[in-house]
């Protein structure tokens, strides 16, 4: 895989591919900026190095269909402003405009499509809108690391279709670190998970057990494995088409020795709201009426002892629901004695991100991924879909 020094940009028109799926508010303005902040350095060095660019990204889920609400509209307003140049927001995905609008950019110029997911073939990966994305094109840039899990056209189809491609400097970035929780991690190598569902995580699992030391689950997720252990545990969510493999999952960490730490405690209530009047239970069974809905004191004490004894710390999901107070603790007590261990920390995915700035300590984490499903699959698999197009 190619890197940006490699490559001689100047008069070339470049198709780069950014991660700008942020969060808009009601205005249809942009309410969080950092995925257009994480792409600057790239932006900035193609167009020092005179590349003539053609920026591209989706938003949102428009379903292939276009949506004014989807537009990239914003967005351009607010690249603009960041970059303190013009950028020229294009009126489709592809077609005759587009193709008249690539061709009149002059070098250290910006064209911004619009949502690539306004067009079916984007997510189908499909050929021929590959080849129209790639029209004109003499180097592709991938640079959306949040988006490269995924087979779509603009991430896979198009790399084909291009005579020269390479990493953008965020891709690049992310790659660096995510290896060093594959290969070689110093020791020992604490990953914790949490969120609601085992089954989007039972590969990063799998994969974890061949390279973590331990693997501390917390969040709704836990409650499938007590669940697979024959416990009780009341309301709390559970998914049930999942405890086979949940069962598979502990025995083959008993074979490779790997601890799996599943909560002591549990912050119970009858409903997960804002409101909710909570008491804490200690091991199990959860009452009938109730559900767990965050991790408990004791579980705190002993993930941060284990935390701290960490020398890599990989975290993905939330141990709590804990978008509401009352089970909010246990992710930011997490949250905080990860940023405060000395260890190669790598967290990713929104909700954990989220944690962190609540929790004040963003900037005290070694690597904040820009990827949730991304760095999940990474772990996982050691590469993605988007890093092997332009190898
Ligand atoms: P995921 O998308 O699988 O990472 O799940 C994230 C969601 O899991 C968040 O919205 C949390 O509110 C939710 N969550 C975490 N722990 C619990 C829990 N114990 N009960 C219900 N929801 C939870």
């Amino acid at each position: 895989m190619k890197t940006l020094r490699e490559i001689d940009f100047e008069n070339k028109r470049v198709f780069l591919r950014v991660d700008f799926n942020v969060p808009l508010d009601e205005a249809g303005q942009v309410r969080d900026d950092s995925r257009i902040r994480a792409a600057l350095p790239t932006l900035r060095y193609l167009l020092d190095s005179r590349a003539k660019l053609v920026v591209a990204s989706h938003l949102g889920r428009p379903k292939g269909k276009y949506d004014p609400k989807l537009s990239l509209k914003s967005v351009a307003q607010k690249l603009e402003e960041l970059i303190g140049k013009p950028v020229i927001l294009a009126p489709e995905v592809i077609g005759p405009e587009v193709e008249r609008l690539k061709s009149q950019l002059n070098p250290g110029e910006i064209l911004l499509l619009e949502n690539l997911r306004f067009h079916s073939g984007e997510t189908a990966n499909e050929e021929g809108f590959a080849r129209e994305l790639a029209s004109q094109i003499d180097i592709y840039v991938n640079d959306a690391f949040g988006a490269s899990h995924r087979a779509h056209a603009s991430v896979v189809g198009i790399a084909r279709f291009v005579p020269e491609k390479a990493a953008g400097f965020l891709l690049e970035k992310e790659i660096t670190y995510l290896r060093k929780a594959i290969e070689n991690p110093e020791r020992p190598y604490v990953a914790i998970l949490g969120g609601a569902k085992v089954s989007d995580k039972i590969p990063v699992i799998e994969s974890l057990i061949d390279k973590a030391d331990m693997i501390l689950i917390g969040g709704a997720m836990a409650y499938t494995f007590f669940k697979a252990m024959g416990n009780e545990v009341g309301q709390s969510l559970v998914e049930i088409d999942q405890l086979e493999k949940a069962r598979s999952i502990l025995e083959k960490a008993k074979e490779k020795k790997v601890e799996i730490h599943l909560p002591l405690d549990h912050v119970v209530s009858t409903s997960l709201s804002a409101e909710a009047t909570t008491s804490i239970v200690e091991g199990l069974p959860i009452p009938a009426d109730s559900l767990g809905g965050d991790i408990g004191p004791k579980t705190i004490a002993k993930f941060v002892s284990l935390i701290n004894q960490a020398r890599t710390i990989f975290w993905n999901g939330p141990l709590g629901a804990f978008e509401f107070e009352p089970f909010s603790h246990g992710t930011l007590a997490i949250a905080k004695a990860i940023a405060a261990s000395s260890a190669i920390s790598i967290v990713g995915g929104g909700d954990s991100l989220a944690a962190l700035s609540k929790a004040g300590v963003t900037s005290q984490i070694t690597h904040v991924s820009t990827g949730g499903g991304a760095s999940l699959e990474y772990i996982a698999y050691g590469t993605l879909p988007g890093i092997e197009a332009l190898e």
